[in-house]
């Protein structure tokens, strides 16, 4: 059993009119879903920055119906999971989809197309994509800003409504303002900087502040993201896993592959049915309490409620 914090479907189901029960073309899709260890399945909301902006808000909700309609409603097997205890209560042959959101850009300047958001269930709000928004500053924007006054007040909606804080692609500045100002706080698909310095990436700083601050870390499986060698392999994500285990993020590792998100794949790791073969070697390497932490258990622990 395994959860994982971050994929791109909805996306893709968008942009390219795929079926999410058969694509051959979608990393996840549900047939590759149940064959794979993956219990519970983050669905992220990502808006991309071409859209107009006055569409912006309108291609959220498009893709929140393509959530339902292809992925939970049709599947007796799919559950919606919107709390800590949907988590708990799924059943043996039954697997979980969440909503997150990857990006505020989509709500502009209005509170109230968040608090839309999270009524329809999103639970994982990520401030930025890499460009500057009404919110923080992305890492790709090189004024490199914190949260803004309107951040702030996105960050107190958060705070009171037990939503995460996703600082996956937020500027540095904006990371430290959210470890300094979020109750609940995710870094849901980044890897380790010292190992691999990419921008995307977590350095020993910021694990630290994450590890401090009782939060949760995904591990990805984008491959600049793992190794600066051509040729990567699931090997290569198993060093990110131990060096964040040795920095004293056991209680705080989980994984958030990217899944559909990436157009490069990582050696053995190419879609969702090929995690048995990351969790049969980690399996091997790591104590059952320590597999099982980082597999799910630290990931349910930290579902704010
Ligand atoms: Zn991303």
């Amino acid at each position: 059993m395994i959860i994982d914090a971050h994929c791109d479907v909805l996306f893709k189901l968008w942009s390219d009119k795929l079926d999410f029960v058969t694509s051959k073309e979608l990393q996840v899709n549900l047939n590759k879903w149940r064959e794979s260890p993956v219990k519970v399945q983050c669905f992220a909301i990502f808006v991309p920055p071409e859209v107009s902006n006055e569409r912006q808000f309108q291609v959220a909700l498009e893709m929140i119906t393509i959530f339902f309609e292809q992925i939970v409603k049709p599947h007796e097997d799919i559950k919606f999971i919107q709390n800590k205890n949907d988590l708990i209560n799924l059943k043996k042959n039954e697997r979980g989809a969440m909503l997150t959101l990857e990006g505020c850009h989509v709500i502009g300047r209005d509170i109230n197309k968040l608090k839309t958001l999270l009524q329809l269930g999103v639970r994982v709000v990520g401030l930025t994509w890499n460009q500057a928004n009404a919110v923080a500053d992305g890492i790709g924007e090189k004024r490199g800003a914190g949260l803004s006054s309107f951040g702030e007040e996105v960050i107190a909606l958060l705070n009171k409504e037990n939503v995460w804080v996703d600082v996956s692609h937020l500027s540095y500045q904006g990371f430290f303002d959210v470890i300094d100002q979020a109750t609940h706080v995710m870094a849901s698909h980044s890897n380790v900087y010292s190992i691999c310095k990419h921008r995307r990436n977590l350095d020993d700083k910021q694990i630290q502040a994450i590890i401090n601050k009782d939060g949760w870390i995904g591990v990805t499986f984008v491959p600049s993201f793992t190794s600066e060698k051509t040729k990567v392999t699931y090997h290569d994500t198993i060093k990110h896993v131990l060096y964040y285990i040795d920095a004293g993020a056991k209680s705080c590792l989980g994984f958030g592959s990217d899944f559909d998100g990436i157009d490069t794949y990582i050696n053995g790791l190419e879609s969702i049915e090929q995690y048995q073969t990351l969790s049969d070697e980690l399996q091997s390497i790591l104590t059952p309490t320590e597999w099982a932490k980082i597999a799910y258990q630290n990931f349910i622990n930290k579902f704010p409620q």
